[in-house]
């Protein structure tokens, strides 16, 4: 196994200069998120739209989205749902490139999102522009990123993966022998290098979130709760992981949170799969994995600073105002190149459900 970095470093830097984290919407009392929920509902039936939240988001947007006929999944699940749902118009609860992708697969529908201003480190960690100078320097390799890139970047690449699929497809590629370059999450290329022995050269970016989980930290709260399975998001550092009794993407955790026979699971991604997971095993105490507390660069404790910006008053204002504040638009040329990519990977999930 080749396990290699790219030179781009400090990215974390760059990140917290160049992209401030957004701020926290207002909080709202208990009537205006009745009054919004309730105006929303009916905006939803009249546009014939179909709200489509993340795991990640708050839980009162999944409740709004399972309410009103929706879906709360991860980002390949909510690519499928979207791709087959008859409603004219997408309103994706997510950040950014879960709207690009909306758009990439169903250029003739509407895709709103409460706000495009909705980033994702992994995404600003890597622009196209050096992605593909890297890319260039290695015209041998198979490029294969995640999901969480930009329309530009998957027009780069030979394939697209969620963390739900990536193990399988880097198997794929490695049993036909192909050097993969990845990107752009180093701590989930990392794993899946270590767990497949691909040869993979790896862009050095990462999750604000899941980076700040702590080993140290984590093994002191199980030797207060020794009798806790611990779940962890593979976007976290391998020390983090090596700590796990389940690996695995945001629909992954929550399946082990059923099957493992433990009662308390400690839980190593944003807290927003708590909503979920809490539903599927009511009788299961989830505690919140540690960060790396005072010390720690990201200030969103657990929770993704931007996909908090999925607010109720910002989904009604898309479905109010629209227009470029909120529609989704992906350049033609860019959308034709990315649809490769993406559509591979759901032939390849649709070949291994079969
Ligand atoms: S939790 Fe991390 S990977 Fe997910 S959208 Fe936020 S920054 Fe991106």
């Amino acid at each position: 196994m080749l396990h290699r970095t790219n030179p781009v470093s400090h990215i974390q830097d760059k990140i917290e200069t160049v992209y401030p984290f957004p701020p926290k919407p207002a909080p709202l009392t208990e009537e205006q998120k009745q009054t919004h929920i309730a105006n929303i509902k009916r905006l939803l039936k009249e546009q014939d739209a179909v709200l489509i939240a993340h795991y990640y988001t708050d839980p009162e947007i999944q409740a709004l989205a399972e309410e009103t006929g929706g879906f709360v999944g991860d980002s390949l699940e909510m690519a499928k749902f979207g791709n087959r749902h008859p409603a004219k118009t997408l309103l994706i609860a997510g950040v950014r490139f879960m709207g690009e992708s909306a758009k990439i697969l169903t250029p003739e529908k509407r895709i709103l999102m409460p706000t495009l201003e909705a980033e994702c480190s992994l995404d600003l960690g890597c622009p196209a522009d050096e992605f593909t100078t890297f890319c260039d320097a290695h015209p041998d390799h198979t490029v294969v990123v995640y999901a969480n890139t930009s329309a530009a970047v998957k027009a780069r690449a030979d394939w697209v993966v969620t963390s739900s699929i990536a193990l399988d497809i880097v198997e794929h590629l490695d049993s036909l022998e192909k050097p993969i370059i990845w990107g752009p999450d180093r701590h989930l290329g990392s794993y899946i290098a270590n767990k497949t022995g691909a040869e993979m050269l790896l862009w050095h970016g990462e999750c604000v979130v899941h980076d700040e989980f702590s080993a140290d930290a984590l093994r002191k709260m199980k030797s207060v709760y020794p009798e806790a399975a611990i779940l962890v998001h593979p976007e976290s550092p391998a020390s983090v992981v090596e700590l796990a009794d389940a690996v695995g993407s945001t629909s992954q955790l929550i399946k082990a949170a059923k099957t493992l026979p433990n009662k308390q699971l400690i839980v190593a991604t944003d807290k927003g799969i708590f909503y979920k997971m809490q539903q599927l095993v009511p009788e299961k105490e989830l505690i919140e994995a540690p960060t790396a507390g005072a010390g720690a660069t990201c200030r969103s404790c657990a929770h993704c600073p931007w996909m908090a910006m999925n607010g109720l008053s910002a989904i009604e204002q898309s479905l109010t105002e629209g227009g470029e504040k909120h529609e989704v638009f992906v350049d033609d040329n860019v959308r034709v190149k990315s649809l490769i990519p993406l559509n591979r990977m759901l032939d390849f999930a649709e070949q291994l459900q079969s």
